[in-house]
């Protein structure tokens, strides 16, 4: 045997190289490489077996009884061969009788032959056969031996996807069990469909190279290529826009630059491999080393060198483009480390039926537009891209915030029923969806909803809404991919005003910025380190006069002879909004000049998500039309504590005494000046929360669609003079557990919370 497992793999790819490209049957070809790999190797047998039929069939021998060829067959798990496809392990014995999962079959004479080897052949990390060497003597393989049968592996794994033979590379991926996983309830809802990768992984199609100095070229590099990306993104801070967290970035930092890494991978391009093959090689072996691992903290590690390879993968492949730009195929269940709201929207709404975030948080952007858009989302499944394969089926539930990837046929029944258990309360709520928003004691609580697309306002009858309370303009911006003229905003508006009728429609100017990036827009591209405080909303409108000018003309215009309420995001000064007021007046004079039908009436309004604003509303309300609390982001700034953090996400609740008593102070402020106050968070949408809201003096709330009947119903089941008194009492003399006490008194009065 050569030294190395290099050069001992080199001598049996070259043989193959050839064969490879030949014509021929599969089986003429498989008959030719046991004998290569025999003689290689000077092993008395080499065999292959596939898997067709969910059995693992002899396909072709050197060594061991021709008539066993075709005959013998193990079933998944029996046997040596058996154990090696289903665990995906490698047995190297020097007594193959004595395994305990040893099956003796007499056909195959392989009683003459004591040591053996076998080796999982892998397809898209499915197993679809084995190779195996065996010797008359008694002897343990060297390592070098076993590297470079599981090179040749690699390579057979390609001849019989080629050939189409296996039952992986027929068809569906093997079935490997159901798991069921607990993460973090983001978007509620229910749904079912096939996983598909947001980062699809490359399916290595060739694996012997033509010419190995040309590789290596192409792997140093993607190495390069891989390098710049992760000093870019570490320098530029993209995380908002990538969704990698900075400790991951971190990590790839280090793994980029490992030279032991990029080394191996060099190794397995010198025993004649593609890029793409030696790559896939290295990963392999981490992996097997990965499943040795004890140490949680390591094999974190180790997923995240398995992201970077994936990168290292594309690029070498050349394929940069995500799930969406391929199209979806059949009902999908997208699974991503962290997705931008732009990049949610460019998948296609009739197919995307759940998202599965590794990372995720209940107020960052994309939550919202996916609660918006109505698609279940659980976050925080960290080990989701090494449980889930391309196309298998998952069951997301959102009301829970778990996953079940392959379920078995009881639990997808179960599943089933409780999906329709859900539409039926979907369908009270739809009963009482004409009704008022009235409390038992008689208070009117209105109820609108958020949007961001033209398709949205379409809801509103639907769920049966008084209005559009906050219509969040950037969305447009999110989606397109150049930056949307004043023309393509005005037909905007006016389809969103034509949809709403007699309904109001609250239109907020542009808030981008924060993890509201757009890549068309080079400075508008969050380069500072905290973004969501950064030059974002009307600080950049601000500052881009002619962004701001056009949208206002565009609102004025689309609102000629209706009535247009406008209100601006992140005030964080009086000043600003009156600066914001000032420019929309001067378009009306501009308009007016140009006889231009005008707005009966403009309303302005202001978000208060800035604790700043507060102290100012006695100098502020005078001037303002209406006020609306931006809970998201008034409460990250209240805690200091980052919205799209997922470390974060569940440790600051909102039900908590400092945000309940800041909320009613406004509250009380703004009834004292008689200017109407409004909750646009998501915070309002749900129903213990909205409770909380009533009990402190919030009577106005434009939440996501999809909560209207939960808060519907759940304020035709409260005596909001009751709910005042006990938040009185609360939040005078706060329990240790606020939450928890407003639950058990919502339970005692009956209150509906869905
Ligand atoms: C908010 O901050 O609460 C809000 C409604 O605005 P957005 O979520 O769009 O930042
Ligand atoms: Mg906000």
């Amino acid at each position: 045997m050569p030294q190395t497992a290099a050069s001992a793999a080199r001598e049996i790819l070259t043989g193959l190289h050839d064969l490879m490209a030949s014509r021929g049957s599969t089986q003429a070809k498989l008959d030719k490489v046991v004998d290569i790999i025999a003689e290689a190797m000077k092993s008395e047998v080499c065999s292959i077996y596939v898997l067709r039929d969910n059995a693992l069939e002899l396909y072709a021998t050197h060594g061991l009884n021709k008539g066993a060829v075709h005959v013998t067959r193990l079933r998944m798990g029996e046997g040596l061969v058996g154990t090696i496809a289903e665990q995906g392990l490698i047995l190297n014995l020097d007594e193959a009788s004595s395994h305990p999962q040893y099956a003796y079959r007499p056909e195959t004479g392989e009683e003459d032959f004591h040591s053996f080897a076998g080796i999982p052949i892998v397809r898209r990390e499915e197993p679809i056969g084995v190779l195996t060497v065996q010797h008359e003597d008694t002897r343990r393989y060297e390592d070098v031996e076993i590297e470079a049968l599981q090179t040749v592996a690699m390579v057979l794994s390609e001849l019989l996807a080629s050939a189409g033979i296996a039952d992986g590379t027929r068809g569906r991926a093997r079935d490997t069990g159901a798991q069921t996983l607990v993460g973090l309830k983001l978007v509620a809802g229910m749904a079912k469909g096939a996983a598909v990768f947001h980062q699809p992984k490359v399916t290595v199609e060739h694996t012997v190279a033509e010419d190995t100095e040309a590789e290596r070229a192409r792997v140093y590099a993607a190495f390069r290529k891989m390098r710049d990306q992760i000093d870019h993104m570490t320098r530029e801070a993209e995380f908002g826009v990538a969704g990698e967290h900075e400790e991951v970035l971190e990590t790839y930092k280090m793994f980029a630059y490992d030279e032991g890494w990029a080394r191996r991978i060099n190794e397995a391009i010198d025993s004649g491999l593609t890029a793409e093959a030696a790559i896939e090689r290295v990963q392999q072996r981490t992996r097997a080393r990965m499943q040795e691992i004890d140490d949680p903290l390591l094999a974190e590690r180790m997923h995240d060198l398995e992201d970077l390879s994936n990168r290292l993968m594309r690029i070498v492949a050349g394929r940069f483009g995500t799930a969406a730009q391929q199209g979806l195929k059949e009902d999908t269940i997208l699974i991503a480390r962290n997705l931008g709201p732009a990049e949610l929207l460019d998948y296609d709404r009739r197919r995307l039926k759940g998202v599965i975030l590794q990372e995720g948080s209940l107020t960052a952007h994309v939550t919202i537009v996916a609660r918006a858009m109505g698609v279940p989302v659980v976050g925080r499944i960290d080990d989701i891209r090494h449980i889930a394969s391309e196309g298998d089926p998952i069951l997301v539930d959102g009301d829970q915030g778990s996953i079940v990837v392959r379920p078995s046929r009881a639990v997808t029944h179960t599943f089933d029923q409780r999906m329709a258990t859900s539409q039926k309360r979907r369908a009270e709520f739809a009963a009482i969806r004409n009704k008022p928003a009235e409390t038992t004691d008689g208070k009117r609580v209105t109820l609108m909803v958020n949007a961001g697309l033209s398709e949205d306002v379409a809801q509103l009858d639907i769920v049966g809404a008084e209005g559009i309370g906050l219509f969040r303009t950037e969305f447009q911006f999110l989606v397109a991919a150049t930056l949307p003229g004043r023309e393509s905003q005005l037909k905007l508006y006016k389809e969103v005003l034509d949809a709403a009728g007699d309904k109001p429609v609250v239109f907020r100017t542009l808030d981008i910025g924060g993890d509201k990036a757009l890549p068309y827009l080079q400075d508008v591209k969050d380069e500072a380190e905290n973004p969501a405080m950064g030059w974002r909303a009307l600080r950049l409108s601000l500052d881009r006069q002619a962004l701001m000018k056009a949208q206002a003309r565009a609102l004025l215009e689309a609102a000629g002879g209706r009535h247009l309420k406008v209100m601006f995001p992140m005030v964080s000064e009086p000043w600003e909004y009156e600066e914001a007021r000032a420019l929309f007046e001067e378009q009306v004079e501009w308009l007016r000049k140009k006889k231009r039908m005008l707005p009966t009436v403009t309303e302005y309004g202001c978000m208060l998500e800035v604790p700043s604003l507060a102290e100012m509303l006695d100098i502020l309300l005078p001037r303002l039309d209406f006020l609306s609390i931006g809970t998201n982001d008034l409460t990250q700034f209240l805690f200091a504590a980052d919205r799209a953090e997922p470390r974060l996400a569940e440790r600051y609740d909102w039900l908590s005494p400092a945000i309940l008593r800041f909320l009613r102070r406004i509250a009380v402020q703004a009834k004292e000046a008689d200017v109407p106050v409004r909750v646009c968070g998501e915070m309002g949408g749900r129903p213990l929360e909205a409770l909380a809201l009533i009990g402190i003096g919030i009577e106005n709330f434009s939440i996501t669609p999809a909560a209207v009947g939960p808060i519907k119903a759940m304020v035709r089941s409260l005596d909001a003079g009751e709910a005042k008194k006990e938040l009185d009492r609360l939040l005078a003399k706060p329990p240790r557990d606020l939450r928890k006490t407003l639950l058990a008194w919502a339970k005692r009065h009956d209150v509906v919370l869905g």
